[in-house]
């Protein structure tokens, strides 16, 4: 699918007008087309041959004919002409986040800058602190921006790479050379973010199945391509490296190939002790092999029970596999419902009967719809006449549901001041609340933890939302007191999320096994505000699982009578 790709492109033309002082309008418009692109889940190449772009919110006659024009050259040629005479990096300077195309724009046409080692040097000269608008305050806030466009432009997030990583090993699995494929590496231990993509493969002929690798439609450029080992770059520039071993090799090589170093050092240290020698062809005495087939021989021969791979981080798993201690992760399979999503009521995309229906789908007993309150206006927050309302839509829906029930919910904005965004009197009426902060990032720390603390101190309020508010590679986390919060929540008994959107993923995993610790309770949801964003609970269970949480660490694998008990 190309969504996206002409979405980016739409994108990148709205900064470079914007860079250039365009008016508001066209810009946005752009913008707006972008959005769209990326909420569509319809291929956009089919809609646009049956000429239903114009059906689509924000697409006019003109940004129409510029996706035909994508789709049949490859090239938008009005963002060629705008974008000559601005160099590559002046124009990835745009990607900076919180810099902006007006500040860039002030900052090279006073300062002369096009290149991010100029920028940095004026930040810290000061020369830029100089400039109208800007202060010392602004250049460290791009300073930060740099660094965190540098770490996302080396990983990408799980939530991206997995897809593109799943249909292609879906076709590696068809090739008739191939005997067994699994991703590997950090991808198969579904970190957050995702360096290149790793797939490992046994097969009869090597030398075949690289061939039909390198040959894959999905692939755009053949990088390398040897006897066992290929790399390739496919949409969205991203790697994929495709290993080939022997069927006898397999389970050492994926335990080998999966991770993580730390992990592996400590494995191959145990076995050095035994007078064993563990590497990617298997386990061996001498020169006798005594395993290496499957994965978990490994770990039997040197004495451990196998152990998934979201724990394999040398955070305590190979101690509690000595002792047979391991925690039983919680599956995607015990997920009864979704705790945090959006309807048409506020910011969302799918009505309430949709929301129904994509839920039992998913084979779901319950789901909070969760939609914004009244403050947050720009997110159509719900006034209480409209709370009020949906109570009612939602009463007439259930009443003809069987299997499944919507949950009259909110996500409750936390004020600025702390104070809560509804009154008691109308909180109450909610079957679940999560309550979450919106505004005020730049708040001291113990203001922002005091605004959440205080709103976990309301008896309505069941669960804390996005408790950092972090967006992976474009946002640091605000000051805020994780351990703190987490400290209350196991006082007042309110759970804190994981929301399993892929650009939150928040709380992250090493918070997650602290609040284990602490006997707080987590609450997956994946904030969805398209049905397709429902998919994503399965990146919240990654979570889960890497904070080593269980069923019962996890609210919603209970039934709803029991998760309405919890209230
Ligand atoms: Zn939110
Ligand atoms: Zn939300």
């Amino acid at each position: 699918m190309k969504n996206s790709e002409i979405a980016d492109v739409f994108d990148q033309l709205a900064d470079v007008l914007e860079f250039k002082g365009e008016m508001v309008f066209k810009v946005n418009s752009y913008r707006k087309a972008a959005r769209t692109l990326r909420d569509t889940s319809e291929d956009i190449a089919v809609v646009a041959a049956e000429n239903r772009l114009a059906n689509l919110p924000g697409i006019g006659k003109s940004t129409a004919e510029k996706i035909q024009e994508y789709l049949k050259t490859g090239k938008i040629k009005k963002y060629e002409e705008e974008r000559k005479g601005l160099s590559d990096e002046l124009i990835s300077m745009l990607q900076i986040p919180g810099m902006g195309p007006k500040s860039l724009a002030l900052i090279h046409s006073r300062l002369k800058i096009d290149t991010f080692a100029a920028l940095e040097d004026a930040i810290h000269s000061g020369r830029l602190a100089e400039l109208p608008g800007m202060g010392e305050k602004k250049g460290e806030n791009i300073l930060k921006g740099i660094q965190l466009l540098r770490e996302a432009s080396k990983r990408i997030p799980l939530g991206v790479a997995l897809p593109i990583a799943e249909q292609v090993l879906d076709e590696v699995r068809k090739f008739k050379s191939v005997r067994r494929a699994e991703l590997a590496g950090s991808l198969r231990r579904m970190r957050e973010t995702i360096g290149d993509i790793d797939i490992l493969a046994s097969a009869s002929d090597h030398k075949k199945a690289i061939e039909a690798f390198a040959a894959l439609p999905q692939v755009k450029r053949v990088l390398a391509a040897g006897t066992t080992k290929a790399s390739v770059i496919v949409q969205g520039n991203q790697q994929i490296d495709l290993r080939v071993v022997d069927e006898e090799c397999f389970g050492a090589a994926l335990q080998y190939f999966t991770g993580s170093k730390e992990h592996n050092i400590k494995l191959r240290d145990i076995a050095k002790g035994l007078g064993l020698k563990i590497n990617e062809y298997g386990v061996f005495r001498g020169d006798k092999k005594v395993g290496g087939k499957e994965e978990k021989e490994i770990y039997e021969a040197i004495g451990l029970q196998w152990m998934p791979p979201e724990i394999r981080e040398d955070r305590g798993e190979i101690e509690a596999a000595k002792e047979g201690s391991l925690p039983a992760l919680v599956t995607s399979k015990q997920i009864k419902g979704d705790l945090h999503v959006h309807s048409n009521f506020s910011d969302g995309r799918a009505t309430l009967e949709q929301l129904a229906e994509q839920a039992e789908a998913l084979g779901y007993k319950y789901i909070a719809v969760t939609d914004h309150s009244q403050s947050l206006k720009i997110a159509r927050g719900l006034t209480p006449e409209r709370v009020e309302q949906k109570g009612k839509e939602i009463q007439k829906i259930n009443s003809k549901l069987k299997s499944l029930k919507l949950l009259l919910g909110t996500e409750l904005d936390i004020l600025g001041d702390g104070g809560l965004d509804y009154p008691d009197k109308l909180l109450e009426k909610f079957d679940w609340v999560v309550a979450s902060i919106h505004s005020g990032f730049k708040q001291p720390r113990e203001k922002i933890t005091r605004r959440i603390t205080s709103a976990m101190e309301n008896p309505f309020v069941d669960c804390i939302a996005h408790p950092t508010g972090r967006l992976i590679g474009q946002r640091s986390p605000y000051e805020v007191d994780v351990e703190e919060l987490l400290a209350v929540a196991a006082k007042t008994g309110t759970a804190i999320e994981i929301n399993a959107n892929y650009d939150r993923l928040d709380l992250d995993d090493i918070w997650c096994k602290r609040a284990k610790e602490l006997g707080v309770k987590l609450a997956i949801g994946t904030d969805a505000h398209h049905l397709d964003h429902m998919n994503m609970i399965r990146l919240g269970v990654a979570v889960a699982r890497r904070g080593w949480l269980e069923a019962t660490d996890i609210l919603n694998t209970l039934p709803l009578k029991k998760l309405r008990q919890k209230r």
